[in-house]
């Protein structure tokens, strides 16, 4: 036990670093951005092609860089009672757009409503951000993607989100939530690592269950708050 202690507390530290680190590299680059900005306004350049490579991935390290941010919040964040299901279903009708546009279709279970939980209300909208954009990149062309929302026996909710996109191996699985695990030509592959770490500090839980070829199925069990 004790050396699990050690273990969670090194990760924690591990994370406010990494951070701290992200946070100090967005002004420098904050201000190389705005360079590049007002060379790509000199359409004759004989670097534009360069100038736009550096743009385009300067884009990248912003999105690992907000990724890892999420993560510096809990020393300063004050936890906060809110409505789980109305986060969620605000996320949805973010992604609606995108889910029309690749013929996905949301279906969606609603077995209780007012569930509310304590914590970051932020950080708890990235977990469900990452899972849908996960779920959506998985579907190649069309297809479903339902999510259910309970109160289990022992004073939790669970949150379930389903698709039937293309499902992982077992390796994918047993490496889901190490950092930069990616199988995406375009992935940061943090997504689910943040995710689990955002549960555990709202001591909740998150499993897998996923089929090579048929779909995914991601729980998430977080305490309830009775009002
Ligand atoms: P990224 O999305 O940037 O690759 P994530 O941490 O979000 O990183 O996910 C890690 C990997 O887990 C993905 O590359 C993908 O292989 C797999 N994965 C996650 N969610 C799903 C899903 N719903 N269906 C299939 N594979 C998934
Ligand atoms: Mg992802």
């Amino acid at each position: 036990a004790e050396k699990l202690i050690i273990q969670s507390e090194k990760l924690k530290a591990i994370g406010e670093i990494a951070a701290g680190v992200a946070h100090e590299v967005r002004n420098p680059l904050t201000v190389i951005s705005g360079f590049v900005q007002m060379m790509k306004n000199d359409k004759n350049s004989p670097y534009a092609f360069y100038i736009n490579l550096i743009d385009e991935e300067i884009d990248r390290i912003n999105l690992i860089i907000s990724e890892f941010l999420v993560l510096s919040k809990p020393h300063a964040m004050q936890p906060k009672v809110f409505q789980i299901d109305k986060i969620i279903s605000d996320i949805l009708t973010l992604h609606l757009p995108e889910l029309q546009l690749k013929n996905i279709e949301l279906i969606q279970n609603w077995n209780t409503n007012n569930m509310m939980i304590k914590g970051d209300a932020n950080q708890i909208k990235q977990v469900f951000i990452n899972i849908i954009k996960n779920a959506v990149e998985a579907i190649e062309k069309e297809g479903n993607i339902s999510v259910t929302i309970e109160k289990t026996a022992k004073q939790f909710c669970s949150i379930c989100f389903t698709d039937d996109g293309g499902g992982m191996e077992k390796e994918v699985v047993e490496h889901i939530f190490k950092p930069f695990y990616t199988t995406k030509a375009e992935g940061t592959g943090l997504g689910m690592m943040i995710t689990e770490k955002i549960i555990q500090e709202h001591e909740g839980q998150i499993t897998i269950d996923s089929e090579y070829g048929k779909g995914t199925s991601i729980t998430i069990k977080l305490p309830c708050v009775d009002v």
